[in-house]
């Protein structure tokens, strides 16, 4: 009986552990969601913004907003803005 108490003692510590070396060894979190590609319309009444990265429409309230040379622009997903910023240089 003794043995299955130390048998699941070590289960718990050693997925504690794994889930503690996996957040350290990983550093970030996973990258958020982009919204889907493909939208029809969007929601009604809602304004869409244009990604200049890739030419999605978005909804304004879903878009990813970013200050670029004093102008704002909206992108799909933060992978989209950072590949623009990298291109501006
Ligand atoms: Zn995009």
């Amino acid at each position: 009986m003794t043995r299955l108490l130390i048998l699941t003692l070590l289960l718990c510590v050693g997925y504690s552990l794994w889930t503690y070396l996996r957040r350290a060894l990983g550093g970030q979190r996973p990258p958020q969601a982009p919204p889907p590609r493909r939208r029809a319309g969007g929601r009604q009444g809602e304004d869409l913004v244009q990604d200049p990265q890739c030419g999605t429409y978005v909804p304004r309230s879903e878009a990813v907003e970013t200050q670029v040379g004093g102008a704002r622009l909206y992108f799909c997903s933060t992978e989209c803005r950072d590949a623009f910023r990298a291109r501006q240089g």
